[in-house]
């Protein structure tokens, strides 16, 4: 079957035809910059692309899948400008930036794997790449696109005449339009750093010798120089969130097409925001909600994940707990069916096999179409209230969808069961003695009591409002 993706850059829906002779689909994306916590909004992108990742393997094609750690040169406005801030929270949490980076990268996979968004082929680091980036900023220079301006390396936008093309804007639309603060180095607005040796963060901890002098790399050169790296001079598609279209992304086309003189790209696709009810969620300012936040209120990651397939990936989605509450109810029911499918030993007919395929093209019909996931999960919902198919039909229909859905319906009837098991009064008796030690803080005991349990196969988890959850370890 055909995939149709949209691309920003053609405003289409086009047919994904790999460019590359070994018909490998190769696709990057903006991975985290790791300062913080991913927040909700952010995950939001990685669930668009985990989906995307499953349904290209679904349509057929190999898939190579590339995606960067920012862990070094993002400043808190994506235009150069603004505070450093990986130092910004070393200084805050007196850590190492390195520290700092490893931290955020962890929990970046945890709550990913938590989601059952599947690690990239390729996870790659910046500051593990410095050497290939200085390379590849020599030869921008080499090619004419870069210069220096008080000891730092910027790239002339001027140079490269398709700058905008993703964006819609000309680079006279972005100099009048610029939000930018001017920085009286640059030839023109919306020229951008390429290798930092003079700023403003004069103990920038990371640092590297360069033909420029010692300094770090600008944010965007990381992805153009891994990008190529790892996928070659070929790119099917590039993601990344929306707000990454008029800065990011552009800049990444002028380096990279500056770099190889041809056309780098062929499809860029973009996820739209998660909006707050109230206000912008924002990793810089802090104000944001995490995976974490919403586990500790007790929703299963799933229950986000539904959430985010509700609406379509070009669509913004806004966040309130009410919406999450619903799809929480929504998944609940979807497991109960499951679990009810699950248990039926009704067989098949020709009829109900006849309408498992129809609904199973009917549902890629709609992944093929620009992931149409609200349309999809139509088709599932219509599949569980069908009264010609079979339950075990049924249950055949909802495991292979979820692997593309990723929705842990396996995983999380599989956890349920086990949580169903009785659990012996001996031990709901110790858990019952710890509760009355935390009201009367006695944290030690409490401790000590966990120990026990844990000994004798029993894991307690404790929730808001002295509330445990028991599970067999
Ligand atoms: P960052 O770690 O800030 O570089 O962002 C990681 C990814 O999340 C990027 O692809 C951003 O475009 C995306 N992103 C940032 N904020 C939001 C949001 N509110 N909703 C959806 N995606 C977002
Ligand atoms: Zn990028």
């Amino acid at each position: 079957m055909t995939l149709k993706l949209y691309n920003t850059l053609t405003r289409s829906v086009e047919e994904l035809k790999p460019s590359n002779p070994d018909h490998v689909v190769r696709m990057y994306c903006c991975g985290p910059t790791v300062y913080n916590y991913a927040h909700i909004g952010n995950l939001r992108t990685y669930v668009f692309e985990d989906i995307l990742r499953k349904t290209i393997k679904r349509a057929g094609f190999a898939l190579k899948h590339a995606m960067n750690i920012t862990d070094v040169g993002h400043l808190t406005s994506d235009a150069d400008e603004g505070d450093d801030k990986m130092l910004l929270a070393a200084e805050k949490e007196k850590l190492s930036v390195l520290e700092i980076a490893r931290k955020y990268e962890d929990t970046f996979f945890k709550h990913t794997a938590a989601l059952n968004i599947e690690r990239p082929d390729i996870v790659c680091r910046a500051t593990e790449h410095v050497e290939d980036m200085i390379k590849f900023i020599k030869k921008l220079e080499d090619n004419g696109y870069a210069y220096v301006s008080n000891g730092n390396v910027y790239y002339d936008t001027a140079k490269f005449p398709r700058y905008g093309c993703l964006s819609g804007q000309n680079r006279e639309d972005l100099k009048h339009g610029s939000r930018v603060e001017q920085d009286t180095n640059k030839r023109n607005p919306s020229d951008f750093v390429l290798w930092f040796t003079i700023s403003k963060f004069k103990d920038q901890i990371l640092q590297w010798d360069s033909p420029w002098g010692r300094g770090y790399p600008g944010w965007h050169i990381e992805c153009s120089t891994m990008a190529m790296k790892y996928l070659g001079e070929h790119l099917d598609i590039h993601c990344g969130g929306v707000d990454h279209i008029a800065v990011h992304h552009e800049n990444e086309i002028a380096q990279s097409e500056g770099y190889l003189g041809h056309k780098w790209c062929n499809c860029w696709m973009h996820g739209e925001f998660l909006q707050m009810k109230d206000q912008k969620m924002s990793k810089s300012k802090g104000n944001f909600i995490t995976l974490d936040t919403l586990v500790e209120k007790g929703y299963l990651p799933e229950h986000y994940r539904y959430l985010c397939l509700t609406s379509h990936y070009r669509s913004s989605l806004v966040f309130s707990y009410d919406n999450l509450d619903a799809a929480a109810n929504t998944y609940r029911n979807l497991l109960n069916k499951y679990k009810e499918f699950g248990q039926a030993n009704d067989g098949s007919s020709e009829r109900s096999e006849e309408l498992y395929t129809k609904y199973l093209e009917e549902f890629d019909s709609y992944m093929f179409d620009d992931l149409k996931t609200p349309q999809a999960l139509a088709v599932m919902w219509a599949v569980i209230k069908d009264k010609e198919m079979s339950a075990q039909d049924k249950f055949k229909f909802l495991n292979n969808i979820d692997v593309l859905l990723g929705l842990g319906l396996a995983k999380n009837l599989a956890l349920e069961n086990a949580q169903n098991t009785e659990i012996p009064a001996e031990i709901m008796a110790l858990v019952e003695e710890r509760k009355q030690a935390r009201l009367n803080k006695d944290w030690a005991k409490s401790d000590e009591i966990r120990d026990l349990l844990a000994s004798k196969g029993f894991i307690v988890k404790d929730l808001p409002k002295n509330e445990v959850e028991i599970s067999i370890a």
